[in-house]
């Protein structure tokens, strides 16, 4: 199974895409994780991208091709992927298309996760992240058991500078501006699967399995 995931920030993608994953074994690449260690590390891309990440602009086409076409084309490869955050522009699709073409590699589905903005703002406006050992939290939806501290590592909880109010707002922005023409690069190729991302994660991940059931039945 070699699987894309889309849909606009906060849609629960990393969440589905980590469940999917253990499901079908698949390698989980994130872009946004890559970029953002990136940063933590202080690397010649973090520097690059800190800026359009924390004004919750894309980062630019070519950085990001980049950083898939150099995992992709390595020896170790993963046979079995799924891509949360990638591609994101028409022409990072057409890009990794050709990179795909090269390695003989095609992609099984491509699931698009629906959710309306007003949800998206209340979902993101709460989310928090350990700064230490990543894990993500919700004050509604997650709350960590001592309001404000890790679960696992007692650190103080942050919120993602992404993740703030007029953040989400330019990341849904950027969303709409890119999403159709890609959405529509992907129908003409037959992948997309479009999901309704509303409802509990179990209830969203049975329509991520329902969907890509209903691809294969298709073909
Ligand atoms: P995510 O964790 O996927 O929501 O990504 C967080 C941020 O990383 C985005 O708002 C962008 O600034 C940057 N980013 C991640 N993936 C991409 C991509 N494919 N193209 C451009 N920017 C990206």
């Amino acid at each position: 199974m070699r699987l894309i995931i889309m849909g606009p920030p906060g849609s629960g993608k990393g969440t589905q895409a980590k469940l999917l994953c253990d499901r079908f074994g698949m390698t989980h690449i994130s872009t946004g994780d890559i970029l953002r260690e990136a940063i933590r590390n202080h690397s010649p891309l973090g520097r690059q991208a800190q800026q359009f990440m924390d004004d919750g602009q894309l980062v630019p086409d070519n950085l990001v091709n980049d950083i898939v076409a150099e995992r992709f084309r390595r020896a170790d490869r993963p046979a079995k992927f799924l891509l949360d955050g990638y591609p994101r522009t028409l022409n990072q699709a057409e890009v990794f298309d050709v990179v795909l073409r090269e390695l003989h590699v095609t992609i099984t589905a491509v699931l698009a996760l629906e959710v309306p903005d007003d949800e998206i703002v209340r979902r993101m406006s709460g989310r928090r992240i350990c700064p230490k050992d990543q894990s993500l939290y919700h004050v509604t939806f997650k709350p960590p058991k001592q309001p404000g501290i890790c679960d696992i590592c007692q650190t103080r909880l942050i919120q993602r500078p992404d993740d703030k109010e007029e953040t989400v707002l330019n990341r849904l922005k950027q969303f709409h501006a890119t999403v159709d023409e890609l959405l529509e690069f992907y129908r003409r190729q037959n992948l997309l699967r479009e999901v309704n991302g509303l409802g509990s994660i179990q209830e969203v991940f049975a329509s991520c399995l329902a969907s890509l059931q209903a691809g294969k039945d298709q073909c």
